[in-house]
C-alpha cells in the first residue's frame, strides 16, 4: 500500500509500505477513503511546527470504511464508515482522571507524534472511532475534525447565545468557529486583512467583518459594543501581537481564548488581566467533542458543503500543497482521496 510521509522538513514522499496488521482484539483495519488537509498538516510538510517529530505520515482528519476488524470489537463491523480521533491520552494521568484527555500528560496526536491517516489503509483501536452518518459525503464528513476543534473552543469560552464574540482571523479556523458560534446564536464579529476571507466570513453569517487593514479594530470594536467590549476574544492569528491585542478588545468579566503555538513572549500587564478578571484560556484540539459535532452533520444544524473548493487524489499531493502555497489563489478546505 502507498503512504504519504514527510521524511524531513520540504520532502514528502510517496512510500510503498507494507499493509499494516491488525495488533490488538480491539483493532479495526480501514481503509481510508479521504482525507482533510489541515494547517498544521503543512507546518509538518514545511519543518515549522513545534511538537512533530519525523518522519511522519501526515493527516488527521481521515474518513474510511473498515474492512476489518479484532475479536473483541462490539459495535462496528466491516463495510462501516468512520471517521478517526487523532487523539491518544494515556487515560490513567491526572488530567486524564479530570475528564481533559486532550491535555494527557503523555498526549500523543496522529499525524504529529505517531502517524497519521494519510496511507491506504491505517489501523486503530475502535476506541478512536466513531460511525459517519448515512448522510454525509466522504468529503463532509472530513469536515467533523476541523469542527471538533470550534467546538473545543467554544466550550472553553463557555460560549453561550447572549454573548458578542470577536474572532480574529478567517482563516479555515476561524471560519469553522464563527459557523459554531452562530448555530449557538450569539452575535459574532470576524477580522482578517484578506477581503476575499472576510467574503467567506459574511457568507457564513459574521454580523460584522472587519478589514483590519482599512479600519481601526480597537475603535471598531467599541463602537459595535458601545465601548464595553467583546465577551469572548479567540485569537485565531496566533501572532506575539494578536495575542496581546486581544486583551484590549475583551470586556470585564470577558473570556480570551488562544490557540497559537508560539514560543516568543508578548507584553501583557497584570492589571488588564487582574482588575477586569479576565479569563485567558487556551483551546487545544478537542476533548471528546466528536459525538457532539458528529450529531450537528447529522441533523443537518451544520452545513459545510460551502467549505470545500479543492479535491484531488492523495498521489497528487505535491499539485495540492502548491495549491495551498500560493496566496493568489483562494482556497476553503482542500480534500485528499484515496
Ligand atoms: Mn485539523
Amino acid at each position: 500500500m502507498k503512504a504519504l510521509c514527510v521524511q524531513s522538513p520540504h520532502n514528502i514522499v510517496i512510500e510503498e509500505r507494507p499493509m499494516p496488521d491488525i495488533q490488538l482484539p480491539t483493532d479495526v483495519l480501514i481503509k481510508v477513503k479521504a482525507g482533510g488537509i489541515c494547517g498544521s498538516d503543512v507546518h509538518i510538510y514545511h519543518g515549522t511546527s513545534s511538537v512533530a517529530t519525523y518522519p511522519r505520515v501526515i493527516g488527521h482528519e481521515i474518513v474510511g470504511e473498515i474492512v476489518e476488524t479484532g475479536k473483541e470489537v462490539s459495535g462496528f463491523s466491516v463495510g462501516d464508515r468512520v471517521i478517526m480521533d487523532p487523539v491518544i491520552s494515556c487515560g490513567t494521568c491526572y488530567q486524564c482522571r479530570i475528564g481533559r484527555r486532550n491535555v494527557c500528560g503523555k498526549l500523543q496526536v496522529r499525524s504529529v507524534h505517531v502517524d497519521g491517516g494519510y496511507q491506504e489503509y491505517i489501523v486503530v483501536p475502535q476506541q478512536s472511532i466513531y460511525h459517519i452518518p448515512d448522510n454525509l459525503s466522504w468529503e463532509e464528513a472530513v469536515m467533523i475534525e476541523p469542527f471538533t476543534i470550534a467546538e473545543q473552543v467554544c466550550s472553553r469560552a463557555a460560549l453561550v447565545k447572549e454573548d458578542i464574540v470577536f474572532i480574529m482571523g478567517a482563516g479555515p479556523v476561524g471560519l469553522s468557529i464563527l459557523k459554531r458560534v452562530k448555530l449557538t446564536g450569539a452575535i459574532c464579529y470576524i477580522s482578517d486583512i484578506v477581503e476575499t476571507r472576510l467574503d467567506f466570513a459574511r457568507q457564513y453569517g459574521a454580523d460584522v467583518a472587519i478589514n483590519a487593514k482599512e479600519v481601526d479594530v480597537k475603535e471598531e470594536i467599541m463602537r459595535l459594543t458601545e465601548g464595553n467590549g467583546a465577551t469572548i476574544v479567540i485569537d485565531a492569528v496566533c501572532s506575539t501581537r494578536s495575542f496581546e491585542q486581544t486583551l484590549t478588545y475583551v470586556c470585564s468579566a470577558g473570556r480570551v481564548i488562544t490557540l497559537g503555538f508560539s514560543k516568543e513572549a508578548s507584553a501583557i500587564n497584570q492589571l488588564s488581566i487582574t482588575a477586569r478578571e479576565i479569563d485567558v484560556r487556551g483551546s487545544r484540539l478537542h476533548n471528546n467533542k466528536f459525538p457532539t459535532v458528529i450529531e450537528y452533520f447529522r441533523s443537518g444544524k451544520l452545513a459545510v458543503k460551502d467549505m470545500i473548493t479543492h479535491r484531488y487524489q492523495f498521489t497528487e499531493i505535491h499539485e495540492a500543497l502548491k495549491l495551498i502555497e500560493d496566496p493568489a489563489i483562494e482556497k476553503g478546505k482542500v480534500v485528499l482521496f484515496f
